[in-house]
């Protein structure tokens, strides 16, 4: 990972943007000196019923207490929805891309509010009351984000499911959860497939889910299935019925929003609890700042929305900031490779968020494709959920952006709620592999495993010294395990669970998850470092390093690769080359395996605890396996590999 190699901010971009250097110096200095006074002026970016007097109230020592804008009342959807309709009733707020091309709807600020209204009607029609958790399981349609707002409008809390969840995952959420209602569709469309929704569900509720009552159905691709008389509810019917007038419910700043899932990269989900007050503030405040949101812009980020990634940059910042989004139904190739700069070049998106899984898959394309789309409309890039490669970096910047086009390299989790550490793009120049500076009020350390501080250049555990309003408030049904799992490292801090270096600059590079930290003969490897030099060789797609227990070393080096063209002679060579070219001698791989994919959560992140197991031939005890997107993948691996001993 260099760091010579800077991407100046282009001036095109710099004379247009929202926050320049000089404007974000002082932001970070406000926020530094009187943090209680910088929170209450952003606060005002929203709209109140009761404005607040107090920001934070919050204290992560003895059993930590998370609190924002406590005296403050609000409605996230009054926020999103009715406080735009006076000026921008007529805009476009969000622009639906069905699986076709032909299949496209675009909904005014009006039209959306009418019409979580009416679905906020019927949930209060079943009984849905202020509190209770409904449970959101559906394909990227309208209906997703209008049920999520509708929830919001009455008070009670979404937890949004994803749609390729098991039986077995879904019901473990929705027991813990505790949720009410269901609202799910028949079917979703991925590509040529079919995904059975409803059915899922049922399987789910078989298997003992005693306190849903109702299941509301969307009907997406018109299937017929049978409905369970007294639970089961055709939506449409109900929707079409339903008043477009409903009274928003009046919340405390600190009343739960939400509650979302982990990706379960690292072991058991945890239900992240976020509230109304201090969430919102976030959402709007990094949405605007991280995206130099302004007027006109189309806004798309590609995230499922059961992601926090699609809570909180496809619903409620962009839509808090008065935004027009974009929610695509399809895939990245279907029905052909280009499909996704199709969708750019039709909708004219400004602004384009995305993983580095994909980017990575989309490289794969022959570079023909992309060059084929005009690509012109867009301004600035962004990435999220896992390190970026400088080279998928320069790829995305390059092929895509064209040279022009900022990229943001954006540093979050579930429990933060929005971004902490990312360039403003008008302000920051970027380094290519780097998420660079933490935003104005995030106190950012870097502690060594003992807890101590480290100052200027380090390598350390990503930690955050102070609360900021996006937080998550607790674990659902858990504060314990919360306390346990993030405060208990260092008392006072934050504990992320990643890992970061921080450069002469202060930009900080994230080196993966503590946990998968290797250490070869006393020498500390990041996961992040191995995958990116074997990633600089355009024969491997992906990669993925894990530590296996040494005799001598302490632990021993395996890396998995996935290659562009697997019959090509000598990859497992070439890849162990690359470590010990770009690491070091003390790196050299023990194995190399060539497989044919890598084992993925549902948001695209390496799961490398699976790969661990796999590479110790251990077996048993492989662990929670319903967060992988592929679950026969185990077994393929393991046929590479060889089996248990
Ligand atoms: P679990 O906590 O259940 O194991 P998860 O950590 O994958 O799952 P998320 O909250 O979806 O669940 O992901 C947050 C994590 O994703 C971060 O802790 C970090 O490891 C990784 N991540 C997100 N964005 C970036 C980024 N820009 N650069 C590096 N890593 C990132
Ligand atoms: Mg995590």
């Amino acid at each position: 990972m260099s760091n010579k190699e800077i991407f100046q901010i282009p001036p095109s971009f710099a004379a247009q943007a929202g926050v320049d250097g000089a404007h974000l110096r002082q932001m970070t200095a406000d926020a530094a000196r009187d943090p209680e006074r910088f929170w209450l002026d952003q606060a005002g970016r929203l709209d109140w019923t009761r404005r607040p007097t107090l920001a934070s109230g919050s204290s992560f020592a003895d059993d930590v207490s998370i609190r924002w804008f406590a005296d403050g009342r609000l409605n996230a959807s009054v926020n999103c929805l009715d406080r735009h309709l006076a000026e921008r009733g007529e805009q476009i707020a969000l622009i639906w891309q069905g699986q076709e091309a032909s299949q496209v709807e675009r909904l005014t600020y009006r039209a959306l509010h009418e019409r979580v209204c009416r679905m906020a009607n019927v949930l209060r029609g079943l009984g849905v009351e202020r509190g209770d958790r409904v449970a959101i399981h559906l394909p990227m349609v309208i209906e997703g984000v209008v049920a999520m707002l509708a929830c919001a409008r009455i008070g009670a809390l979404h937890v949004v499911l994803f749609g390729g969840f098991s039986a077995e995952g879904l019901a473990d959420r929705l027991n813990d959860s505790g949720a009410v209602a269901i609202i799910t569709a028949d079917e979703a469309r991925r590509g040529p497939k079919r995904i059975a929704l409803k059915t899922v569900m049922d399987e789910a509720l078989a298997r003992g889910v005693p306190g849903v009552r109702h299941m509301l159905v969307l009907s997406v691709t018109g299937i017929d299935l049978p409905m369970q008389e007294g639970r089961d509810l055709a939506l449409a019917p109900l929707l079409a019925q339903a008043s477009s007038d409903c009274p928003p419910a009046d919340m405390e700043a600190e009343d739960p929003l939400f509650l979302l899932y982990t990706s379960g990269s690292t072991g058991k989900p945890k239900g992240m609890v976020h509230s109304t007050g201090g969430y919102m503030v976030w959402a709007s405040f990094t949405h605007e700042m991280v995206f130099d949101h302004r007027e006109g812009d189309v806004f798309w980020c590609t995230a499922d929305i059961s992601w926090i990634t699609g809570h909180t940059y496809v619903v409620y910042g962009p839509l808090a900031n008065g935004g027009t989004i974009l929610l695509f139904e399809g895939l990245p190739s279907y029905p052909a490779p280009g499909r996704w700069w199709e969708v750019i070049d039709t909708h004219k998106v400004t602004t384009f968020y995305t993983a580095p899984t994909a980017i990575r898959s989309l490289m794969r394309d022959d570079d023909a494709v992309v060059k084929g789309y005009a690509l012109d409309s867009l301004r600035l890039l962004g990435s999220v959920g896992e390190p970026i490669s400088p080279d998928a970096w320069i790829w995305f910047h390059e092929a895509v952006g064209r040279g022009r086009c900022p990229v943001v390299d954006t540093w979050w989790q579930t429990e933060t709620g929005g971004i902490l550490i990312a360039p403003i793009p008008g302000a920051v120049p970027q380094k290519p592999g780097s998420a660079t500076l933490p935003l104005p009020g995030v106190d950012a350390v870097l502690l060594t495993d003992k807890g101590e501080v480290i100052d200027g250049e380090g390598e350390g555990c990503l930690c955050i010294a102070r609360s900021w309003p996006g937080q998550a408030r607790t674990i659902w049904g858990g504060h314990e395990r919360f306390r346990q799992t993030y405060f208990s490292f260092s008392p006072g801090y934050y504990f992320s669970g990643d890992g970061a270096r921080r450069d002469a600059d202060g930009y900080y590079w994230i080196t993966g998850r503590i946990d998968d930290v290797i250490n070869v003969s006393g020498h500390r490897i990041g996961t992040a470092e191995v995958e990116d030099v074997v990633a600089t060789d355009h024969r491997f797609v992906e990669c993925a390093a894990v530590g296996v227990p040494h005799d001598i070393k302490g632990q021993g080096l395996v890396v998995f690769v996935v290659a562009r063209d697997a019959s090509v002679p000598d990859l497992a060579d070439a890849a162990s080359l690359a470590v010990t070219k770009g690491i070091g001698r003390y790196a050299v791989p023990e194995r190399v395996y060539l497989v044919p994919d890598l084992p993925k959560t549902r948001s695209g992140k390496i799961v490398r605890r699976l790969l661990r197991k796999i590479a110790c031939h251990e077996l048993d005890g492989l662990g929670d396996l319903s967060t992988l997107a592929d679950a026969t993948i185990v077994d393929r691996l393991i046929a590479v590999v060889g089996p248990a001993k």
